[in-house]
């Protein structure tokens, strides 16, 4: 447990200079993933009590705007621990950027440490969690107006269901076309380690690392890692996970999502007022326009669906935003049942990436008649 004062020790050095720094996550679509509970049920008052509890005890947090999508809990699975982390030696860049990403773990292990285990490996194939630094020209779409810089994203892989790999790609050079200063790589890199552990959204918390808005002007809000930040982590790895790397009945004295945050109409719910929420904060992301997106496809609502990912099309600014606009529109057309859509849609976001989970949703397009 971090006390207040070692928690100040954690404080990154210095202000942000000043552009106005915002980090996303990429989202990856959840559709073949997405397990329906057939059996949503009401909690017993006995459970809702246990749910209170438990969220008291945490103290604040925010694991509602923690989730992956459609509100399911992703994270490393505790019978699998250490968590690997892999940093790749760079050309692209200074050294200080190895040094930050590499700083940047042990600030999370030092602060997380009565919940997690951590450690470095040497090699990629063995790294549950790899840092990788991007040409910001060959990644970045410029998008015209577009007053947003991205600094940095976090993509997981999933397989068959499965957490592979959490990727954090940060480019090598910002807008003005400059290396980072080295604690800006740092604040970057602390930021999205946080989503490598699990946490998917941002914080609304100004003083939260899951800020989304790394804010310039303001010299007394520098960078660094809540209280809020820890409880959210550490009450994440005490729920069940829909999502992980190992066998889920390996661990032991969870709660299930479902008391802790109720059922998945309950989840959806919350899941689309975060996903609005998130749009009247970041007015250009294409990320949480998908998510919508995804939301109200499970929800068969697909005039909304479409209106989402329509709007979330020319705000895609990344090859992986880009991806998942088009594997949404495959599975849009799909839903529809026209084949001719969903297979240009499925094309084109294979020319991106040749992506295994998209074989089934090619198996299925080819059955429509
Ligand atoms: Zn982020």
């Amino acid at each position: 447990m971090l006390s207040k004062k070692q928690s100040q020790e954690l404080v990154l050095p210095a202000n942000i200079s000043n552009m106005k720094l915002k980090i996303y996550l990429t989202l990856f679509l959840l559709f073949l993933v997405a397990v329906k509970n057939v059996c949503a049920r009401e909690l017993t008052p006995s459970e809702r009590v246990a749910r209170q509890s438990i969220l008291y005890a945490t103290g604040t947090n925010y694991i509602e705007k923690a989730y992956y999508a459609g509100g399911k809990i992703l994270r490393w699975n505790k019978s699998e621990f250490p968590i690997k982390v892999y940093v790749e030696n760079t050309v692209n860049a200074p050294n200080y950027y190895v040094y930050a990403f590499a700083r940047s773990v042990l600030i999370w292990k030092t602060a997380m440490k009565d919940v997690l285990s951590i450690k470095f490996v040497n090699l990629e194939s063995e790294a549950n969690i790899v840092f990788k630094v991007v040409n910001n020209k060959k990644y970045i779409r410029q998008v015209e107006n577009n007053e947003d810089s991205i600094l940095a994203y976090t993509s997981p892989t999933i397989k068959k269901g499965k957490l592979e790999k959490m990727y954090i790609y940060v480019y090598d050079k910002g807008r003005d076309n400059k290396y980072y200063r080295p604690y800006q790589v740092l604040n970057i890199a602390i930021h999205e380690f946080g989503h490598a552990l699990g946490i998917s959204g941002h914080s609304n918390d100004a003083s939260s690392i899951m800020y989304p808005l790394l804010n310039a002007g303001d010299e007394k809000k520098s960078a660094f890692i809540s209280r809020t930040d820890i409880n959210t982590l550490t009450l994440l790895y005490k729920v069940t996970p829909d999502i992980t790397n190992g066998d889920k009945s390996k661990e032991t004295g969870n709660i299930s999502a479902e008391i802790l945050l109720g059922d998945e109409e309950e989840r959806e719910v919350i899941a689309i007022k975060q996903a609005l929420e998130e749009i009247r904060i970041k007015p250009t992301d294409c990320l949480s326009r998908l998510k919508l997106a995804v939301l109200y496809e499970e929800r068969k609502e697909y005039q909304k669906m479409l209106q989402y990912i329509k709007e979330a099309e020319p705000l895609a600014k990344t090859k992986d935003e880009q991806y998942s606009t088009y594997v949404a529109y495959a599975y849009y057309y799909y839903s529809q049942r026209d084949k001719k859509n969903a297979k240009l849609y499925l094309d084109k976001a294979l020319l991106i990436k040749d992506d295994e989970s998209l074989k089934t949703l090619e198996r299925f397009i080819n059955l429509l008649r």
